[in-house]
């Protein structure tokens, strides 16, 4: 063919793009809390959602990792539970061949209410533990013992977020989307953010995006829903774009 490259309308894709992803069900195809319970201890899953309407969802999940620990679960047993856990092989292609592009710079950053445990478990197990520019997310380790110690990102006897959009007490993911911000050169040097989310926590984030960005929302799940109901009182700047499956993400993010 005797065309060029040099012959092809100027790309309409923005130099600098930021992806910023939430974690369960969205770069996951599950929710890393329930489902390490689930497999793990069914019981454990079960007074999981009854002290869901009383506790705090963070301290919920460590206060039943301590069950957990308690009845004999291993920290191997949960290590292997989180590299069992569904992530699309489309997810992964999608946003690796994104990073790869050389007609534009895409970055990711993973914005999570889960924790650091089970993301860079999840991550390693793909070969994947570089990809994100940072993990934001609540802190957790193992102890010597194996118990999974897990804590608030917002530590609870300390200053709190004040958050009014409705995020969980340990986290305010657009206060923590803002700061990212102001750590990597601000808001003007990106040309546009693309947000992944699902959850009712990821409303808040979205309302910091602005007109050339794009939330990619996953349907018929709570951030969907908040969309809609908040449309005349809170509304978005950004272009919402709805998804189901994995696949529309990594077509989505590889045609934009
Ligand atoms: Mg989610």
């Amino acid at each position: 063919m005797a065309s060029s490259s040099s012959s092809l309308p100027p790309s309409s894709s923005p130099s600098s793009t930021l992806v910023v992803f939430d974690f369960d069900w969205s770069f996951a195809d599950q929710d890393t809390d329930r489902y390490v319970f689930e497999v793990l201890a069914p019981e454990l899953r079960t007074q999981l959602r009854e002290a869901k309407k009383t506790t705090q969802w963070t301290d919920n999940v460590a206060q039943h990792l301590v069950r957990l620990h308690e009845q004999g679960g291993t920290r191997e047993q949960i290590v292997e539970v989180l590299q069992g856990l569904p992530v699309h092989p489309a997810m992964i292609r999608g946003v690796q061949k994104a990073k790869a592009r050389t007609e534009t710079t895409t970055r990711f950053l993973c914005l999570s209410n889960s924790n650091s445990v089970y993301i860079n478990t999840i991550l390693k197990h793909h070969h994947m533990e570089n990809f994100f520019e940072e993990i934001i997310t609540n802190p957790a380790e193992f102890l010597d013992n194996g118990l999974l110690q897990l804590n608030r990102r917002v530590d609870p006897s300390g200053e709190q977020h004040g958050c009014k959009v409705g995020c969980s007490a340990n986290m305010c993911k657009g206060a923590e989307l803002d700061a990212f911000m102001a750590r990597h050169g601000g808001w003007e040097s990106w040309d546009r953010v693309v947000y992944v989310g699902d959850g009712g926590n990821d409303f808040c984030p979205l309302l910091r995006l602005r007109s050339q960005d794009v939330a990619l929302v996953r349907m018929y799940r709570e951030l969907s829903r908040r969309i809609v109901k908040d449309a005349e009182a809170s509304p978005l700047k950004c272009t919402p774009v709805p998804w189901g499956g994995a696949w529309e993400v990594e077509k989505w993010l590889l045609e934009n």
